[in-house]
């Protein structure tokens, strides 16, 4: 990296002690930026990434609530309002005891990037909260969100900070929170949330759409290089809303996803997962994808193994942040994998990316192969604004088209910078570059 970018980098470590992750994801993207600076003095003239580095506003407060047996709970939610250039602020919420300021601010600062390499008008944020819903019954969830809502409303808004689901939030999650919110505003706003049933504003395809747009994503790879992912051997990590669904798509284009995973352990099926069960256990009964080989005896279940010891042709991690080591993406090279895209944010270490770098696979980063979830709650907001909704067919259709559009801007923009191929690169100035031109044109604020 570059000295200047180098002593920015540094700044935001300092100020921001003991962020690991955030620090992670701000070197990510800075070590792709300095042809950029070259080309446009004016971004370092208006001092752009150091204002994009800082977030706009944090919020971080207390959620206290009622369990079952009448005990008090307290834990802390956040939501980071990272940068709204291009937009309102745009971004998930996480349900999960790991959740802490820093991970909350990786998960804001990629959002940036990835809401802009979509080509909508949505800014970057990203919210949630300590709190662990496993276990917890529908009622304590229904509290927590309602206790988590009625501080977080004041700074919602369709035009203000529209936040969606993450790990641990889904619909259910969704729909209680919308609730207290119509509540307290006095105002069915529709397009305050997205990720919302459909009988109350939500979008055909929201649900599907992350692990679709990612499986639209790597087959736009693939067929850049002359192949597809027809009859390539996948694996797939987790087995949550984004594993589910890009199983689906992968299955459709003709792979065979003989493996995934939840964080006790891995299944394996070498001729490949039914997914219908793996619905109705994760999706509709919420229990361990253990229980999966009790059901289909032909899979072998390992509890705590390495997904990532698998032979594929393809990996495609999509459970979460740092989950694929250095030495998993060497085995996964060694193991003759093609292509690794991302369906989680952030899950391979800065070790392990360069070695998919220097391998010559292809590999797609989350903010480019995962937009697909975010650019669909986009395409939510604007039925909601027109009052309308569209059929799975069409929406399906516009979110291949963004994923063709995203991958299309990454592979051009690499190449443009004198780097075909990587993606890492021609997605992180590809999005810099349209929300720094943005910040340029509204003056200092
Ligand atoms: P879910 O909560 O639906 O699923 C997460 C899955 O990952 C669960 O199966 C979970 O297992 C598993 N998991 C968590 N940690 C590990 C681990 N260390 N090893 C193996 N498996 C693990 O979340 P989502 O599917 O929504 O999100 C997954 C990732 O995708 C996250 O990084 C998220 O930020 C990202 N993402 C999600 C989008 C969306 O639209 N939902 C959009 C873009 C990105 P367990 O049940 O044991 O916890």
């Amino acid at each position: 990296m570059i000295e200047k970018l180098e002593n920015i980098l540094l700044h935001v470590v300092q100020r921001n002690p003991g962020e690991v992750e955030f620090h992670q994801a701000a070197r990510e993207v800075l070590e792709s930026l300095a042809p950029v600076l070259t080309k446009h003095p004016e971004f370092t003239e208006h001092k752009i990434i150091e204002r994009i580095c800082e977030p706009e506003r944090q919020i971080i407060f207390r959620v206290p609530w009622e369990d079952d047996n009448g005990e008090v709970q307290i834990h802390r939610g956040f939501r980071v309002e990272f940068n709204s250039a291009l937009g309102p602020y745009k971004g998930g919420l996480r349900f999960r005891p790991s959740v802490n300021l820093s991970i909350i601010k990786f998960l804001g600062f990629e959002q940036i990037f990835k809401n802009a390499l979509t080509g909508m008008p949505i800014g970057g944020a990203k919210g949630g909260s300590d709190f662990d819903p496993k276990g917890r019954s529908h009622r304590e969830i229904m509290r927590f969100c309602q206790s988590f809502m009625t501080e977080l409303y004041r700074h919602l808004g369709e035009y203000t900070d529209v936040p969606a689901g993450d790990i641990g939030v889904g619909g259910r999650e969704i729909g209680y929170l919308f609730g207290q919110y119509k509540r307290i505003a006095n105002r069915y706003e529709s397009g305050v949330l997205t990720g919302k049933g459909l009988d109350f504003g939500g979008a055909l395809v929201r649900t599907e759409a992350t692990g679709y747009g990612l499986a639209f994503f790597t087959e736009e790879m693939l067929k850049s290089r002359g192949k597809s992912l027809a009859g390539k051997t996948c694996i797939v990590s987790g087995s949550g809303n984004v594993a589910i669904y890009a199983i689906e798509k992968v299955q459709q284009f003709g792979g065979n996803v003989v493996a995934c995973s939840d964080s006790d352990g891995v299944i394996y099926d070498e001729r490949g997962l039914e997914l219908d069960i793996i619905k109705q256990l994760k999706e509709v009964e919420r229990r361990r994808i253990k229980d999966y080989a009790e059901i289909q005896r032909r899979a072998v279940y390992r509890d705590g193994g390495n997904i990532w010891e698998i032979p594929c042709d393809v990996a495609l991690p999509c459970a979460t942040q740092n989950e694929l080591n250095g030495k998993d993406a060497e085995i996964l090279v060694k193991n003759g994998c093609i292509a690794v895209a991302e369906g989680a944010n952030m899950p391979t270490t800065p070790q392990g990316v360069r070695i998919f770098l220097d391998s010559g696979i292809a590999y797609g980063p989350g903010k480019a192969a995962n937009a697909g979830g975010v650019a669909t709650s986009a395409l939510e907001m604007q039925q909601n604004a027109s009052r309308d909704a569209w059929s799975f067919e069409f929406t399906e259709q516009k979110l291949q088209q963004i994923m063709t559009d995203i991958h299309q801007r990454c592979h051009d923009t690499a190449e443009e910078y004198g780097t075909p191929g990587n993606y890492v690169n021609g997605a992180n100035i590809a999005g810099f570059i349209k929300v720094a031109k943005a910040m340029v044109a509204m003056g200092l604020i």
